[in-house]
């Protein structure tokens, strides 16, 4: 085995898709040049969609609606229980409804400065054309977006951005989008044209002669284990923060799906939400965001000295310090959220966060109540502030909320290119189970935006492409060799999990895993931590497999192997999130080195030994993986110093 750290370096990888040209027209020409499936030959395809959140469920029925077979899967009990189903604040366009400078250029430039120069033109700009179209398509399946008094679409504003292009349903725009998208949905599956897998887990994917052609997977009630076969298959199996044990998503949120083989991109880049309702002990599995909209309204503070520990209502105004609107005067409560995050870590560190062991800040609405009256307040955040009083037992509209940031979202992925597909041809990503558009930090209500545009538009132009160009006259059968190899892979390693007979919970390990990545690989990273996190990896991997304690038996509901079986793929990710870490030397975005930051503490990029994407290439278990570099190339927005000042 060769240490972790010594990885090697291989080939660059390029996106061969990418088209030249204006950036503008790029995505025109990229999608006349693809070339197309005749209707009347789609039904003889079957593509495999695994998962049925906003990216997999609009990319299901868009595809279904086009003609093709589509094979689909999720482990909930119903595809519209998808944990995009979570997402509260909003979803971006370009619409510029409210007549305050936003333009598809804008949005663009956002992105890219947002993401901190580490995503590629190409695809943001895409994103950007694309976010005015899903506003479209959604309004006309009916989703209930807010709207003002003249009946035009509402919007509001998220962190980064000086323009007002959030449109959103209440706190619950996920859930409205995501009842959208099932809708077109339930349609094709009703016409015959969907076969819908629900609770249904995705264990291994089957690659024949290079090219992806079926899963594995595990009916998670009876724990039958089948193939499946396909023409093409596409992840939108979501993001992994759920490698930090505590983290604002589902709780059966994995890296399952996209820990099989293909190069995987910028593991290290994920995004630590700064208003979470803060962590109130060990007992925790899961913790609870509050939406950055809430950034509209409410004033961040702490009190400006140490270990004050009063009341926030006995600390006057001018014992306060709004640190956000002190120090970023520009973008003020809405500064992007890897540098609303640090900020709150650091008045923290000084002594100066409160609640229960200094670990929060205040996010404060009297003035907005002042300003705008409860009612006002009520309307817009109402379903936030009743989630905040249920779980903390305190009154937001009487008291400041308490904040803390947490793990959130991954800008990390598969890599894909431009035409969304892996390194392993005919396996697409998208969705958040990719890597393409957010670079070292996504701005938020983006998520939202490009796993729409990548299931309802990007996805459905470019898989023509792939499948006219491979027609597979060759059927896969559950006989092949290639197959028979994977299901007994598959079921070895569940067999394996079950017989160890030890005494400790997958939970257990996890928690460990995650409590040691949140140290070592969470808001500030170092060499020496990082180095720390790659020896203890492998060792507390070794202790899993010597001590996990598996109960019942394979064939029947095992949470229990579920769990466990998702802690295997952790382990391992984990170990190449740090290295990741470890070796991009630089801050930028979400990824904070703390040896790379400029004299005011901010993130400090360093463009000509890092400006690259990083696609790691998986060699097995505990060897040192080979990284592969696609240079990012900027001609439009060009790299500076982020200033939100
Ligand atoms: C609390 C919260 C609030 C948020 N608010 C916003 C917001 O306001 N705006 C915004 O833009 N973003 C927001 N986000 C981020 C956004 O919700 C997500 O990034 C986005 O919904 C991810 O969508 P997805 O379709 O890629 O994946 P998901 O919605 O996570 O769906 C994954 C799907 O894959 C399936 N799946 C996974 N693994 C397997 C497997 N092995 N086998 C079978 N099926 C599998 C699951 O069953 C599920 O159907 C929020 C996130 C959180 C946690």
């Amino acid at each position: 085995m060769t240490s972790y750290a010594d990885y090697a370096t291989g080939e660059p990888v390029v996106d061969a898709k990418a088209p030249d040209g204006p950036v503008e027209e790029r995505w025109d020409k990229r999608r006349f040049e693809a070339k197309l499936v005749n209707p009347a030959n789609r039904r003889k395809h079957t593509v495999i969609v695994v998962g049925t959140g906003l990216a997999g469920g609009s990319a299901g029925a868009t595809l279904a609606e086009q003609g093709y077979h589509v094979v689909q899967f999720c482990y909930q009990d119903s595809p519209r229980r998808a944990h995009s189903i979570a997402a509260q604040g909003g979803i971006n366009a370009a619409k510029n409804y409210r007549n305050d400078g936003d333009s598809i250029h804008r949005l663009f430039y956002d992105t890219v400065k947002g993401g901190d120069f580490r995503a590629r033109e190409s695809n943001v700009h895409r994103l950007a054309q694309i976010s005015v179209e899903i506003i479209d398509q959604c309004v006309a399946q009916g989703v209930p977006f807010a709207r003002e008094y003249g009946g035009l679409l509402d919007t509001r504003s998220f962190g980064g951005v000086q323009v007002s292009r959030t449109f959103y349903a209440r706190g619950q725009t996920g859930q409205q989008l995501l009842l959208g998208a099932y809708q077109a949905l339930s349609r094709q599956i009703a016409a015959g044209n969907i076969e819908m897998h629900p609770r249904t887990e995705m264990l291994d994917l089957i690659v024949v002669d290079g090219k992806a052609r079926g899963i594995v997977a595990r009916d998670l009630v009876t724990g039958r284990i089948d193939t499946y076969f396909a023409d093409a298959v596409v992840l939108a199996s979501g993001g992994y923060g759920n490698v930090f044990y505590l983290s604002t998503n589902a709780m059966n949120s994995n890296a399952t799906a996209i820990w099989r083989g293909a190069h995987f991109a910028n593991p290290c880049f994920t995004q630590i939400h700064p208003t979470c309702v803060p962590r109130t002990g060990e007992h925790q599995s899961k913790l609870t965001l509050m939406s950055e909209s809430l950034r509209n309204d409410g004033r961040i503070w702490v009190p400006k000295a140490k270990g004050d520990d009063r009341p926030a209502s006995r600390i006057p105004e001018d014992e306060r310090d709004y640190y956000l609107e002190r120090v970023y005067p520009s973008f003020g409560n809405l500064v992007p959220r890897d540098i609303a995050s640090r900020a709150a870590k650091n008045v923290c560190d000084e002594g100066r966060g409160v609640g229960p062991g200094g670990q929060g800040v205040y996010l404060d609405f009297a003035d907005a109540i002042e300003r705008m009256g409860r009612g006002a307040v009520e309307a817009k955040y109402g379903n936030l502030f009743d989630m905040y009083q249920r779980i903390t037992d305190e009154d937001p509209y009487e008291v400041p909320m308490r904040i803390y940031p947490a793990v959130h979202y991954t800008m990390g992925g598969l890599w894909v290119d431009y035409d969304l597909q892996t390194t392993i041809p005919g396996l697409f990503a998208i969705g958040e189970a990719n890597f393409s558009d957010h670079g070292a930090n996504r701005l938020g209500a983006s998520a939202l935006m490009q796993g729409l545009a990548d299931g309802y538009f990007v996805l459905p132009a470019t898989i023509n492409d792939y499948l006219a160009r491979n027609p597979h006259h060759q059927t896969v059968t559950a006989e092949h060799p290639v197959v028979q190899e994977v299901l007994a892979e598959t079921e070895d390693r569940l067999h394996l999990l079950l017989a160890v007979d030890g005494d400790r919970t997958p939970d257990s390990f996890h928690r460990e895993l995650g409590e040691l990545m949140w140290e070592l690989c969470g808001m500030a990273r170092t060499d020496s931590g990082l180095r720390k996190a790659l020896e203890r990896i492998p060792q507390i991997r070794d202790e899993f497999w010597r001590r996990i304690k598996v109960p019942g038996v394979g064939e029947e509901f095992n949470q229990s192997l579920e769990k466990a079986n998702r802690v295997v793929d952790y382990l391992e990710l984990a170990e190449l999130m740090c290295l990741d870490a470890l070796h991009r030397a630089e801050s930028c975005g979400g990824h904070f080195r703390e040896e790379s930051q400029t004299p005011d503490g901010e993130a400090a990029r360093r463009d000509d030994e890092f400006g690259y994407a990083a696609a790691w290439e998986f060699t097995g278990t505990g060897e040192a993986p080979v990284l592969h570099k696609e240079d990012l190339v900027f001609e439009y927005v060009h790299p500076t110093q982020r200033s939100y000042a």
